[in-house]
């Protein structure tokens, strides 16, 4: 029983404000403990539930965020930036179920904390055959190409509302804060969220086990995905990619069989954006 722990920061335990996620930022070394913390419950969990063997993958910003010295002895961590599955690197036909510690809100939600899709300063919206889609999704469809779950997410109430609704309800959620706007949030203490957590991901593996476990999530193919940029040179510079289309506005449309091409495409077109 093979559990990859994907973890993102703006969904960590008091997070509210980019300044506590951005490594310039003083508070950013107080937040990268807490992230740690809220990975290291997840970890427990998982173990209590009858995972044999956890691997975590660093999936915020540069992917050097969680304190390898603090890290559960029993896990091992995914670090560093360009990975080629980048948030969800590590993922492949091996691995039994995939766990969102810290996850967000996609671009647009209202009362989300930190809501974005993938960048803050590039993507106004993004959408998958139509539909609109944030990180978990988009994460979520890279681990169902290997036929893998998503188990488990922690974050806000509108993450937690957005994943049942991509994987279904029986994913087991940790709501570790009620945003009420952007940027400002009631925040459970992290003594309380380790154990919302931990147990969590408990129920998760247990689920898992008995075949109780959402379902792969899977995208119908072909598989069309359209990014709608910030403004509109960062489209007419993604624009440029082979295959990919200019759409209404500033749109940019890129269509593939295989949601792991779809995946390395859209992170193209965010390069290119730039
Ligand atoms: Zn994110």
């Amino acid at each position: 029983m093979k559990i990859l722990i994907a973890a993102d920061m703006e969904g960590i335990t008091g997070v509210v404000h980019w300044d506590q996620v951005m490594p310039e930022h003083n508070d950013y070394s107080r937040f990268r403990k807490l992230m740690t913390g809220d990975v290291n419950a997840a970890i427990r969990g998982a173990f209590a539930g009858g995972a044999t063997s956890v691997v975590v993958s660093d999936g915020h910003n540069n992917g050097r965020n969680i304190l390898i010295e603090e890290l559960d002895e029993r896990a091992s961590l995914n670090s560093g930036s360009p990975a080629r599955l980048s948030m969800v690197n590590g993922v492949d036909e091996d691995v039994d179920g995939v766990m969102f510690i810290g996850y967000h809100g996609r671009m647009g939600s209202q009362n989300a904390i930190l809501d974005h899709t993938w960048s803050d300063e590039r993507v106004s919206g993004l959408w998958l055959n139509e539909r609109a889609f944030g990180e978990s999704g988009l994460n979520g469809a890279v681990c169902g190409h290997f036929d893998v779950p998503v188990i488990m997410a922690s974050g806000d109430q509108t993450l937690c509302a957005e994943v049942q609704d991509f994987f279904g309800n029986k994913i087991e959620t940790a709501q570790v804060k009620k945003a009420v706007s952007r940027m400002s949030a009631e925040c459970l203490p992290p003594a309380v969220t380790s154990s919302l957590i931990e147990e969590a991901a408990k129920r998760a593996v247990i689920n898992l086990r008995s075949g109780n476990a959402p379902k792969p999530f899977k995208i119908t193919q072909p598989i069309k995905i359209t990014i709608e940029f910030e403004q509109s040179e960062m489209a007419d510079k993604a624009a440029f990619m082979p295959g990919a289309k200019r759409g209404a506005d500033r749109r940019v449309e890129y269509t593939a069989d295989d949601m792991i091409t779809v995946y390395l495409a859209f992170r193209t077109l965010l390069a290119l954006a730039r």
